[in-house]
């Protein structure tokens, strides 16, 4: 059975992650305007983690966190200060 893991992946490009992205993408939804990281931001955060060395399988080894839920907020920061403000 092939290994379902990816150091550079985010949830939604793995096969395992797609049930709780749905979550991810909900809760985004959710959130007010002035509290959700609008879409570009959100999308150079996510390159942002795909480029650092602490991704591992969706997951931020710093802080534990999937980075897509973590980027969701405008409000919540990376956790070694790697993110522009939206
Ligand atoms: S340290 Fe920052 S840039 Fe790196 S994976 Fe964690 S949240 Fe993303």
């Amino acid at each position: 059975m092939a290994e379902n893991r990816c150091r550079r992946c985010l949830l939604r490009e793995l096969e395992a992650g797609q049930e709780l992205y749905a979550s991810v993408k909900a809760y985004r939804e959710a959130l007010s305007p002035d509290q959700r990281t609008p879409d570009g931001a959100f999308e150079a955060r996510l390159e942002t983690c795909r480029a650092c060395p602490y991704l591992n399988n969706a997951t931020c080894m710093q802080c534990g966190c999937f980075v897509e839920i973590r980027a969701a907020r405008r409000d919540i920061q990376c956790p070694m200060g790697r993110w522009q403000e939206p």
